[in-house]
């Protein structure tokens, strides 16, 4: 499958890792929109967030709030685009963590 997120995760495309393990994969946008952006995958495909199994969840949420330990942040946003009306472009789950540690997430304001 020409999934670049698969790519990634194989390790056929560079990216800059946050945090690992044997289901999910943490690495920095290469396009980020705030001081801190990463984006949180499953490693196995799922296309978006709709077509994820809820049994992932659990263990996402969890993966979840490890990034942010690792990343040494409290206070940060969680998005995720389902489907290409509301702005997804790349079709392997993601979640976009985004932040400013160093003061107001002042943008994208929801
Ligand atoms: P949008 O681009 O509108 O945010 P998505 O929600 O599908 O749409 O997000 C895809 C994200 O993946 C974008 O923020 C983009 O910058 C990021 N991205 C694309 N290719 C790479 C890559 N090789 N490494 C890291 N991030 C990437």
């Amino acid at each position: 499958m020409d999934c670049i997120f698969c790519k990634i995760v194989k390790g056929e495309i560079p990216s800059n890792k946050v945090l690992e393990n044997d289901k999910f994969l943490a690495f920095h946008d290469i396009n980020p929109i705030a001081p801190v952006h990463v984006l949180i995958i499953p490693k196995e495909h799922f296309a978006k967030f709709d077509e994820t199994p809820a049994e992932l969840m659990p263990e996402l949420a969890e993966f979840i709030k490890n990034v942010a330990k690792e990343l040494n942040i409290t206070d940060y946003r969680l998005i995720t685009n389902n489907g290409s009306n509301a702005g997804q472009e790349v079709f392997h789950l993601h979640i976009h963590m985004v932040a400013n540690p160093n003061g107001k997430l002042l943008w994208p304001k929801l």
